[in-house]
């Protein structure tokens, strides 16, 4: 490796004083301070600042829970090491990054915002201060095309490295360019503004064995091993496949909680996160008097970050607390107390649908998990004592899994991406990347962008693709909300494009109370499809919001079935949607009323692709592909007839559903000139 810049004589090491450690520390940051000194990870402090420092980069690879996370960028900052930039630690999930930074702002006995911020999308907590600073790969990458080298950054922590998210690749490609830009002073003639910049840490983390193939791609970098604790974790598979992961998850939970001693209980589940609390909810009511108490925790991006903190409070006495969450508890957080796993098996991944089964577009889609994965969800019942993990699957089934995830640049959408690399002047094909996608995977992103006016036909960015990713969202919805200024409908298209950008659903699915929900929200429906209905929803919860308190609020939420959270997290998504429209002179006020035309035209724009078109026989033909698709019983269009669809996403089960449905005409495609039949 070269030679390392950050070194004594660049006054950077010990020269640089971390502020808050000099203010008091109350009693319950001796408590963690404490805690921080027992953790695995604090026995080789000394001896990884070392490393870290002789180094440019580096791969550090430890077990879950052994402190990496948390305490590297705080040794990174006492040591001196990060000199005066900031610290950025990189994360896949947006919950993730806001609970450890809560956390370490903890530790640092100062609130999030100050030394410790986080960045996740429609959300930031940063200030003046801030050193250290959590944030999603995908915000990282946005922040590339305001600042090409990251100049306000001396280290850049990849963290979750193993799980290989598109961002989290494109990064690493990048870090690639801008380290070498940043870090060798000799070839920096014509590059002024470079020469001045701070060189770049890089550190590579990852939670499982794959720490070779990242140190060859940053031409054989330093692997350092961290080890953790670990207990042995009793592995159950069940004698028969399951049919339906929640109503399994429930019983295993109950019968662990009726026949075995205290500790609590971790349940993975690919989604539908809040049906299962409400199902345990409701028996945990049932249970005997002197039974202990059940507290459920769910984890999930949707939810405020306080509420997610409440997993790592401790459990109350005669309590068992049963914690909820998706794959963000396999490795990027570890809960204490935890001594039971149950493992559905299953994880919503995201997953490219060429032309022949979808139509060229990403759709989320539960698959089984990996084995690395299943490994991952059993060790989180040992880390303080022997556990258990109860797999809800066969052993022949455990047999049978993939060994670790494909990287998602190989089976994802690339639309997004290529659009931030083409405003920042770059290509797929040039970029330096761990993994190159496929060609058909790179055309597609091409054309996606062509339909949607964002490149021209020589692949060059258009200006409104420079308008488009100036906005947080899907380009195809970025789309749409570009086209409403046209058609005079902003308001109305950002109040549902927020709710299709928030992270849970918006009617919730009790699958014991389907009938009842439907009815309740019959009011609601509206007659042109589903992006109607839930502007009408989102009308009705302003109009509640303008004259009810909060308890009223929530209970009419419940009443009709719907999901605050989702409702609130869109109105926050709404307010920085209008931000970037007032950046981009758009009228976010603009209103058509009651006219439905406009709105569907407008978010037609970002979905043309999405589109299909009746045939005879009732089912619909996808006009970018040959499969036909029929409207999901959940729609409020399933059980008519219209001559063209438009839809969010395909769903694919038995049969390929179109979900988030609306009933366009048939001439709309004609108006967008001959597009439509060049593609088909
Ligand atoms: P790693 O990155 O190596 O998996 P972390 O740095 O994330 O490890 O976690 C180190 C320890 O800090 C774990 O034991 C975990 O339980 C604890 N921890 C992390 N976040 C919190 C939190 N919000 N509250 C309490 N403990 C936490
Ligand atoms: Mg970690």
């Amino acid at each position: 490796p070269r030679p390392s810049r950050f070194n004594g004589q660049n006054g950077l090491v010990n020269g640089q004083q971390d502020g808050s450690s000099k203010t008091s520390l109350k009693p319950s940051s001796i408590a963690l301070q404490a805690q921080r000194k027992s953790l695995p990870i604090a026995k080789g402090r000394q001896a990884l600042i070392d490393e870290i420092n002789k180094h440019d980069i580096t791969v550090l690879l430890g077990e879950t829970g052994s402190g990496k996370t948390t305490q590297i960028p705080q040794y990174l900052l006492e040591s001196g090491l990060a000199g005066t930039g900031i610290i950025a630690v990189t994360q896949p999930r947006k919950v993730a990054a806001t609970s450890l930074a809560e956390r370490v702002a903890a530790e640092r006995g100062t609130l999030v915002g100050k030394l410790v911020g986080y960045s996740v999308r429609f959300d930031e907590r940063v200030g003046p201060d801030t050193r250290i600073k959590y944030m999603t790969d995908g915000m990282i990458v946005r922040e590339l095309l305001s600042d090409r080298l990251l100049s306000n950054y001396s280290v850049v922590i990849v963290d979750e490295a193993h799980e290989r998210t598109l961002r989290t690749d494109l990064l690493m490609a990048s870090l690639k360019r801008i380290q070498r830009e940043r870090n060798s002073p000799t070839d920096l003639k014509g590059k002024s503004s470079a020469n001045r910049l701070n060189p770049l840490k890089i550190i590579i983390m990852s939670a499982t064995l794959d720490a070779e193939k990242f140190s060859t791609f940053y031409e054989n970098a330093k692997i350092i091993y961290i080890k953790g604790r670990q207990h042995p974790v009793k592995i159950f598979h069940t004698a028969q496949g399951q049919q339906d992961y929640g109503d399994s998850a429930m019983r295993t939970f109950f019968q662990i909680h009726t026949d075995r001693p205290p500790g609590d209980v971790l349940i993975f589940l690919p989604e539908d996160i809040e049906s299962l609390q409400k199902s345990i909810q409701v028996f945990a009511k049932r249970l005997p008097q002197d039974k202990m108490e059940v507290l459920i925790c769910p984890m999930y991006a949707a939810q405020a970050p306080i509420e997610n903190a409440k997993v790592f409070h401790p459990t109350p006495p005669r309590t068992r607390k049963c914690i909820l969450a998706t794959n963000i508890a396999e490795t990027s957080l570890t809960i204490p107390g935890v001594k039971y796993v149950i493992d559905t098996g299953k994880c919503k991944e995201k997953r490219y649908l060429t032309r022949d089964t979808g139509g060229g577009f990403d759709a989320l889609l539960t698959t089984d998990i990996t084995k690395s994965s299943a490994m991952q969800r059993a060790g989180r019942a040992g880390r303080e004592g022997t556990g258990f993990c109860f797999r809800l699957y066969t052993e022949e089934a455990y047999s049978k899994m993939e060994l670790s995830t494909q990287p998602e640049i190989l089976r994802c959408s690339l639309v997004s991406s290529l659009l931030q690399l083409k405003c920042l002047g770059e290509d797929l094909d040039e970029l330096e990347l761990m993994d190159k996608p496929d060609d058909i995977a790179i055309i597609s992103a091409y054309k996606s962008l062509w339909l949607l006016d964002a490149i021209n036909k020589n692949k060059e960015i258009t200006p409104l693709g420079h308008e488009m990713a100036h906005f947080p969202l899907e380009p195809a919805y970025a789309r749409a909300v570009i086209a409403s200024k046209e058609y005079g409908c902003t308001s109305e298209v950002l109040d549902i494009i927020s709710i299709l950008s928030s992270s849970s659903k918006l009617f919730l699915d009790i699958s014991e109370q389907r009938e009842a929900a439907a009815e309740a929200r019959l009011k609601f429906k509206h007659s042109s499809g589903d992006h109607l209905t839930i502007l009408n929803v989102v009308r009705a919860y302003h109009d509640i919001s303008q004259s009810e308190a909060k308890a009223a609020r929530k209970d009419w939420c419940r009443k009709h079935f719907l999901n605050e959270r989702t409702l609130l997290e869109a109105n926050n998504i709404r307010e920085q949607l209008r931000r970037v429209c007032s950046r981009l002179h758009i009228d976010y006020n603009t209103t058509c009323r009651d006219d439905e035309q406009p709105i569907i035209r407008s978010i037609a724009h970002g979905l043309v692709q999405n589109s299909a078109f009746i045939q005879p026989d009732g089912s619909y033909k996808q006009s970018m592909a040959q499969s036909l698709v029929k409207i999901h019983p959940s729609s409020s269009l399933c059980d008519k007839k219209v001559e063209a669809i438009i839809y969010d996403e395909l769903i694919y089960t038995n049969q390929i559903y179109a979900r988030g449905v609306s009933s366009i005409h048939k001439s709309f495609f004609a108006t967008l000139g001959t597009l439509i039949q060049r593609q088909a």
